[in-house]
């Protein structure tokens, strides 16, 4: 493992992962890779997650070739140094912000997105220099193997390596030194490998979990948010990140909410789910019967149907869930959907601010007025009003969650910061040493005021502002000069 990584290290040291060219060369390889092998992975996908090639393609491909399309277009003016404002004693230098690559990267994926999640902080970290180890997760294995296979024949092997395994080689791996580390996955694994990297002092993008609730106003249309909620909550049988965990809404919405679900699950499901093309699987018998448990002692409004011999667990409504419930304690990563009943909305943002930061807060009412006051009252990761998910497609918006759903970001420009260090530089010349004398010892009285002057000194911006500032800056300089030589 240790020369694996060294051997990584080797390659980023000697440069090559640097120049723009060598970035955008990696990147089209990477899109040739999912263009010609898109097959092998929508099968690989669906042998792990009992998946349609159609759920495959939509739910994962398609984020990644959009993800490659839109770096490989703006890249050229990302790596591009920003100019940096400057002051009196700065105004004939040159200062700006270079993004430049952290070095070798550790990218740990999650298994209910395979492809997703280990390849689209890939695509950032390659835009930003550097050097990556990719962990996939061993519970996909599937395409764990198959990113492990490909990834070799397109990327520079040197430079890109696939390290498989499960929890041991997991923690061997984090014993190493990385120069950044993003983990997806669980809050419990999030805190082990947050403690691996305080040991070499690496900073850390975690992409964890959390219970996202969704608060349905009185003032809505229950049609469409029950069809959006739907769609949402049952996608990948439950195994979304962002899934709305459960519902929170007036006590005389519940029945309501259950039928209107209930008439969505067979419009897009069918009457038989089980025979339904769309509808997975939970991943392993560990997980099938961790959900299973959680249904005990609750009030099943719909669904619970559940076949141990091929993981299937039906969709499922729960209703008068108390709070208290395990079901409320833990997220559900499954397709349960609790409903537990509140006063009105503001016992539903007392409610949300009594528990963890989620990762995604839904809101769903006409009242924009409303939308607006839970967002300001409430804090997570991300939030879509009058929709579930959505804010995870637009990559431009940042991506991640706050504090125990996660810390960091990523998606679009935001993965290229977030594997970057900003960089400030600032280019000065030899000459003009007259103005220097200033921060040398001894100091006085007259030394201050004139610090003062160049520091604090704001002008307005502007033509004539600038044409002032460089008017002083001369006249100080003379002065200096004759009051220092
Ligand atoms: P998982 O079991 O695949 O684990 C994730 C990774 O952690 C794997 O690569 C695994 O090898 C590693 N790992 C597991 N146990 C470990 C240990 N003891 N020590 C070191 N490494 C270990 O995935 P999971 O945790 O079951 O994923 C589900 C969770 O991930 C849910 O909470 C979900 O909300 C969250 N998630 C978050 C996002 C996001 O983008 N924020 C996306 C997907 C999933």
């Amino acid at each position: 493992m240790e020369s694996r990584i060294q051997r990584v290290r080797d390659a980023f040291a000697s440069g090559r992962s640097r120049p723009l060219r060598f970035r955008l060369q990696q990147l089209e390889a990477l899109r040739r890779m999912v263009q010609e092998r898109e097959k092998d992975i929508l099968q690989a996908i669906g042998a792990d997650l009992c998946k349609s090639e159609f759920n495959a393609y939509s739910q994962e491909v398609i984020t990644i070739l959009g993800e490659l399309d839109l770096v490989l277009e703006n890249l050229s003016e990302w790596v591009t140094a920003t100019p940096a404002k400057k002051n009196l004693l700065t105004m004939l230098d040159e200062a700006y912000v270079q993004p430049e690559p952290l070095g070798v990267v550790l990218i740990i994926g999650a298994w209910n997105y395979p492809f997703v999640l280990t390849i689209q902080p890939l695509i950032g970290a390659i835009a930003a220099g550097n050097a990556v180890i990719i962990k996939p997760s061993e519970l996909s294995e599937k395409t764990a193997q198959l990113l492990a296979k490909l990834l070799p024949q397109y990327l520079d092997q040197e430079l890109y390596a696939v390290i498989n395994g499960g929890i041991p080689e997991t923690t061997e791996l984090l014993k190493q030194r990385f120069d950044h580390i993003l983990y997806t996955g669980n809050t419990a694994v999030g805190r082990i490998v947050m403690e691996a990297a305080a040991k070499h002092l690496t900073p850390v993008t975690l992409e964890l979990g959390g219970k996202s609730p969704c608060y349905i106003d009185t003032d809505c249309d229950l049609d469409v948010a029950c069809r959006r909620i739907t769609w949402g909550k049952y996608m990948n049988c439950g195994q979304t990140c962002i899934a709305p965990d459960y519902v929170l809404c007036e006590p005389s919405l519940q029945h309501q909410i259950v039928q209107k679900i209930k008439e969505t699950v067979k419009e897009f499901y069918g009457e038989n789910i089980k025979e339904s093309p769309d509808y997975e699987r939970i991943i392993n018998l560990r997980h099938f019967k961790r959900i299973l448990n959680l249904l005990e002692g609750q009030k099943i409004a719909f669904g619970g149907e559940t076949d141990e011999a091929t993981r299937y667990v039906a969709p499922t409504i729960l209703t008068d869930v108390d709070p208290e419930a395990r079901v409320m304690q833990e997220e559900i990563f499954g397709p349960i959907l609790p409903i537990v009943p509140v006063k009105d909305a503001d016992e539903a943002i007392k409610f949300i601010n009594s528990r963890e930061k989620p990762l995604a807060f839904y809101i769903f009412s006409h009242n924009d007025k409303l939308v607006r006051r839970m967002i300001n009252s409430t804090s997570s990761g991300g939030v879509t009003a009058n929709d579930v998910i959505m804010h995870f497609t637009l990559s431009s918006l940042p991506f991640g969650g706050v504090g125990s759903s996660g810390m960091g970001a990523y998606h679009g420009k935001y993965s290229f910061d977030t594997f970057s260090h900003q960089r400030p530089c600032l280019l000065k010349s030899l000459k003009r040493e007259g103005a220097n004398k200033l921060r040398y010892p001894p100091n006085s009285q007259s030394k201050v005021d004139w610090a003062k002057f160049f520091i604090l000194k704001r002008f307005n911006r502007g033509k004539l502002g600038l044409l002032l500032l460089a008017l002083l800056g001369i006249v100080a300089a003379v002065l200096l000069k004759a009051r220092y030589y």
